[in-house]
């Protein structure tokens, strides 16, 4: 569980303990025999630890107690498990985790899920359900946006583990490459894979800010489970810190076996030239990567 996550958990179930005591105190005040109530339990283990009590006759006014306090509850017009322990999800009691071993709960992927939405770059607009290959101009990319689509599709259903971990999208500007990658990432997020998708503009500006503020910026690209970086090549190139950040994300991932997907206008040419012979030379190795390339009129001049 990630701590995001852990930390969602402690302050639900604060807040329900909070909400409890405030429970307990308002039907006190009304009636003192609550207090009264809430302490008999306790005198009951006691005189059954001395063996003052069998088994059975504890156990009998346990329940004698349970009752009491729901009659009166329900006298007051309030539900008889007004005082009991509040969970917003009684399956897991707030805990985030069920079954032996432990994994993860419903509420929690569901949570998860949010939370991977909300701060990311990922929108509700561009996924696959929403593709329309009506945009494309002609016959030939209608087809091309046909079979870009099958392909990444494919590629999210295989993950976290593609054949092949990296994905590499090229083409001009306005062929949608940034709608995929969004999809992908909506698609992966859906399937439970906490992803990361950034541009790589972004990305750089964030390791700067952490050169400033000394702070460990890079370890998220680093070690997110999916990667996405978009717009590859409109980053800053800042000597000593863009080719090496770019070679340390790609190395890492690949030494850990960490899926990413490279978004960029750049070709084979503009990648050697931007980011050099090591750094290129792994963006496009055909043993880890898949490459795909759109062609094509650009489809955001034609739509306007
Ligand atoms: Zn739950």
């Amino acid at each position: 569980m990630t701590n995001e996550l852990q930390r969602y958990y402690s302050e639900l179930r604060e807040k329900n303990r909070r909400l409890l005591e405030k429970r307990i105190a308002e039907c006190e005040q009304k009636n003192p025999r609550f207090r009264s109530l809430a302490n008999e339990p306790g005198l009951v283990f006691k005189q059954l630890a001395a063996g003052k009590l069998t088994p059975a006759a504890a156990k009998s006014r346990i329940g004698a107690i349970g009752a009491e306090r729901r009659n009166l509850l329900i006298s007051m017009g309030l539900p008889g498990n007004y005082l009991d322990a509040i969970y917003t999800c009684p399956r897991c009691q707030d805990t985030g985790e069920v079954g032996e071993p432990r994994r993860l709960c419903a509420c929690a992927l569901k949570k998860q899920q949010e939370q991977l939405l909300s701060g990311s770059r990922i929108n509700d607009r561009e996924t696959f359900a929403n593709f329309n290959e009506a945009i494309y101009p002609n016959d030939e990319q209608k087809k091309q946006g046909l079979a870009m689509k099958r392909f990444c599709e494919r590629y999210v259903a295989s993950l976290p583990s593609p054949e092949k971990p990296n994905l590499l999208i090229v083409g001009q500007s306005g062929l949608g490459k940034s709608f995929f990658g969004n999809a992908i990432a909506r698609a992966a997020i859906e399937k439970g894979i906490p992803t990361l998708k950034t541009t790589a503009y972004q990305c750089i500006q964030t390791i700067l800010d952490g050169i400033e503020t000394r702070a460990d910026a890079i370890t998220p690209y680093l070690s997110s489970d999916f990667l996405i970086l978009d717009d590859l090549g409109t980053e800053a190139m800042v000597p000593n810190v863009t080719v090496e950040t770019v070679f340390r994300i790609l190395n890492e991932r690949t030494a850990a076996n960490l899926p990413t997907v490279l978004i960029t206008n750049l070709d084979r040419e503009g990648l050697f030239e931007r980011y050099g012979e090591r750094v290129a030379s792994r963006m496009i190795d055909g043993a880890l990567t898949a490459i795909v390339l759109l062609r094509g009129d650009n489809l955001r001049t034609r739509v306007r």
